[in-house]
């Protein structure tokens, strides 16, 4: 008989394709859990199975009602209680969130055992840059409501990360295309499985590629950030400066010019300064 696990909530990530990506840790976890909360138990037994762990599965999504959460957390008070998803990172764009949430306010402990997801697997491939990311999970399947979230982050410097499907794939890069220019970008799909890919190219040659395609398996995208500006000349900050003065104070002037330049301010109050003497 395993020694039992430390009670409390055990976030605990699983493989995202390859079995063999399930941590030490994990399967200790899995075999000495109590219980498991899974998003569907057919899923899960393969991984149990895998392992060897004969654990009681009960099925939980962020969907349960309040009266399920609140069974969780009244076990939590003398059990372990793993909580796990179909496949990688619990909680990322999978059900966790409002348990977490329930069982910190509840001043149960809340533990989590990293692992696979496969938002950061594909930014480790693409080749674009990673200092910088926004995850945005799923874009709303709806045109309207897509291009209403793409242009809330058109601006944002940063590398995206998005889940998509091979049905979608399609429209969601000529969607991306169009609303953010034609920024460099990766379609990885199979991650750590047989069939593994990185398509990379600009948004244009990426959407051209998988207009007619619909390609199997599961899909992330990644799209690179917006193309710094070029850094304007002094030409172009005294045209700029000399018509913003014609309205402005020198810092008005200057701070108007600054943003839309992408200049620091302290140049463009320099440069306003020496124009207003
Ligand atoms: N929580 C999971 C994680 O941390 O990776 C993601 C769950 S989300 C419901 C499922 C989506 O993740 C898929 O539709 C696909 O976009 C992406 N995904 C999962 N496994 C993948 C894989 N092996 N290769 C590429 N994308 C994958």
């Amino acid at each position: 008989m395993e020694e039992r696990l430390e009670r409390g909530l055990h976030i605990v990530a699983t493989p995202i394709g390859n079995l063999r990506d399930l941590s030490p840790r994990a399967a200790d976890a899995l075999r000495r859990a109590d219980r498991i909360l899974v998003e569907d138990t057919r899923v899960t037994a393969k991984l149990l199975a895998h392992i060897g762990a004969k654990v009681p599965m009960m099925r939980y999504d962020d969907h349960s009602s309040e009266a399920e959460r609140d069974a969780i957390l009244a076990r939590l008070d003398d059990e372990a209680i793993a909580l796990v998803s179909d496949a990688g990172t619990p909680l990322i764009s999978d059900p966790g969130y409002k348990l977490v949430r329930a069982a910190r306010a509840a001043g149960h402990a809340v533990h989590t055992i990293p692992g696979p997801s496969a938002a950061i697997a594909a930014l480790t491939l693409a080749g674009l840059p990673t200092d910088r990311f926004l995850f945005l999970g799923f874009l709303p399947a709806k045109a309207k409501a897509r291009s209403e979230a793409l242009a809330e982050i058109a601006g944002v410097r940063a590398s995206l990360i998005l889940y998509e499907s091979g049905p979608r794939l399609g429209d969601t890069l000529a969607a991306l295309h169009e609303q953010l220019g034609n920024r460099d970008g990766a379609v990885t799909r199979e991650i750590s499985k047989l069939h593994e890919e990185c398509v990379t190219g600009t948004l244009n040659e990426l959407a051209a590629r998988y207009a007619d395609l619909q390609p199997k398996g599961e899909i992330v995208v990644v799209v690179g950030p917006p193309a710094v500006p070029e850094a304007a000349t002094d030409e172009q900050l005294d045209a700029a400066l000399g018509e913003a003065l014609t309205r402005l104070s020198a810092s008005r002037a200057a701070a108007e010019v600054a943003e839309k330049l992408s200049l620091p301010r302290k140049r463009a109050y320099a440069r306003a300064l020496e124009l207003t003497k």
